[in-house]
């Protein structure tokens, strides 16, 4: 057995071996050869997603970009590009993607596995960049899927959690690249949201908030402003009562800030501000387990009040909540399906056992508010409860079932949640 363990450390791989090809040959070969193989990008999911009992295939070292299309606005990258070199790449080219998540250091193909995404009521989770991908299936083949040509199996190919197959080729719409400024606020109460929450989500481009739950506040509010969007942006003296930040913070109490991208309205390009953490750095805390609910964003108060009668129970275990919104989408497995979302996000302590104990009482609180769970981070709602969640679940069943029938791909968690 291999003994590699995922980024957080708390998931030992039971894969019986790792193979890394150097080319798309090697890896049709190795895929066509397996019984049981699972895709592994960065490793960065919290839970059993990415694990196989079989063969782990990683892609990373087929990580280039393939071409990039000044015409059609597009850049075709291999599957195990990450990004935080294709945003380099495509910044010295003039060239921009919408969003990113809260670090660079995740895989292109890995993040769109699991609908990973970043913040702000106008976008969508990173999946939503995707134009095409080919993937590689179960047979050996290679199978390309393209938003203009074969759209309903494309919405279903594209958030995947690595069961159709492995991604080999992946197609992302840009735009010209852009500045953003990062100005931070602290103390906001959660009062505040009460009738203002759509207009603080709204304030900038992409908004966060974050709590340590040691009060009904929010620590931080990060406003992220595009600077070709609102080039004459002034920060308001306070923000819904919040003050401004006097220096760069770290989410997270008592973290060094060096670890983040800058703060303090200084501009700089999109790739190095839209994440929260520096490339060369640790992202986050380094030490930690992760949880996400997704509320839409028409329910998302009272969901917080809810959550907030935890607090308590919370406080203890937790380093940070952050708050974000994802518009909606019409990818089938995305958490973002069809409605606008309040993203809730906890990063906790790394004390899985009395996480785990926890997870249901919040569960219980959001159990009203038709809560999706992240894909890759840590929940305990059954099989038959996300199901049931998702419009296209069945008909996600049936892709993956006609591209793997003999379930070459699915690992426990997805024999878990396809049975
Ligand atoms: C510090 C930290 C911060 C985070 N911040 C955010 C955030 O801001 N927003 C957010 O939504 N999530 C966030 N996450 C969660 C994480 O980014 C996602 O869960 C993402 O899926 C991780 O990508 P990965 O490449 O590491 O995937 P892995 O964990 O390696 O794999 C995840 C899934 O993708 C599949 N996969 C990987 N590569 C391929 C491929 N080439 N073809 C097919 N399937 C593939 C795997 O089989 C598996 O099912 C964070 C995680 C950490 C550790």
């Amino acid at each position: 057995m291999t003994t590699n363990t995922n980024w957080a450390g708390n998931l030992a791989y039971h894969s019986q071996q790792s193979l890394i090809p150097d080319t798309l040959d090697q890896a049709q070969e190795i895929v066509a050869q397996a019984t049981a193989i699972k895709t592994i990008g960065t490793r960065h999911c919290f839970n059993d997603i990415a694990d196989t009992e079989g063969t782990h295939i990683s892609l990373a070292k087929l990580n280039q970009v393939i071409s990039l299309d000044e015409t059609n606005h597009t850049v075709t990258v291999e599957g195990g590009i990450r990004y935080g070199e294709l945003g380099a790449y495509l910044h010295q080219r003039g060239y921009a993607l919408p969003n990113l998540a809260s670090l660079p250091h995740i895989s292109v193909a890995g993040a769109i596995a699991t609908a990973t995404h970043g913040s702000g009521v106008k976008n969508g989770n990173l999946a939503t960049s995707v134009n095409a991908i080919e993937l590689l299936t179960a047979n050996g083949t290679l199978h390309q899927y393209n938003r203009n040509k074969n759209m309903d199996t494309f919405t279903g190919a594209i958030v995947n959690l690595g069961a159709l197959g492995a991604v080999t080729k992946i197609t992302l719409d840009i735009q010209p690249t852009y500045q953003v400024r990062q100005d931070l606020y602290c103390d906001l109460p959660l009062s505040t949201l009460s009738d203002h929450l759509d207009e603080v989500l709204s304030y900038a481009y992409s908004v966060s908030l974050f709590t340590d739950w040691k009060s009904d506040s929010f620590h931080q509010v990060w406003l992220k402003i595009r600077l070709d969007q609102t080039p004459d942006f002034i920060p308001p003296a306070t923000l819904f009562g919040a003050i401004p930040a006097p220096q760069n913070l770290h989410p997270l109490p008592g973290h060094a800030a060096e670890n983040c991208t800058e703060q303090l309205g200084q501009p700089g390009p999109w790739h190095e501000r839209l994440p929260h953490f520096k490339l060369d750095f640790t992202p986050s805390s380094g030490a930690e387990l992760q949880t996400e609910y997704f509320i839409p964003r028409t329910l998302a108060y009272p969901a917080l009040e809810a959550l907030f009668t935890l607090r308590q129970k919370i406080e203890p275990l937790v380093f940070v909540t952050e708050l974000r919104s994802v518009a909606a989408d019409d990818l089938w497995l995305s958490p973002c399906y069809k409605r606008d979302n309040l993203a809730i996000h906890f990063t906790w302590k790394p004390d899985q056992p009395a996480i785990e104990k926890l997870l249901p009482q919040i569960e219980a609180a959001l159990a009203p508010f038709q809560p999706r769970t992240h894909w890759g981070k840590l929940h305990t709602m059954s099989p038959n409860k996300i199901a049931s969640s998702y419009y296209r679940f069945a008909d996600f069943k049936i892709l993956a079932r006609t591209l793997d029938p003999n379930g070459k791909f699915r690992n426990p968690y997805l024999k878990r949640l396809l049975a």
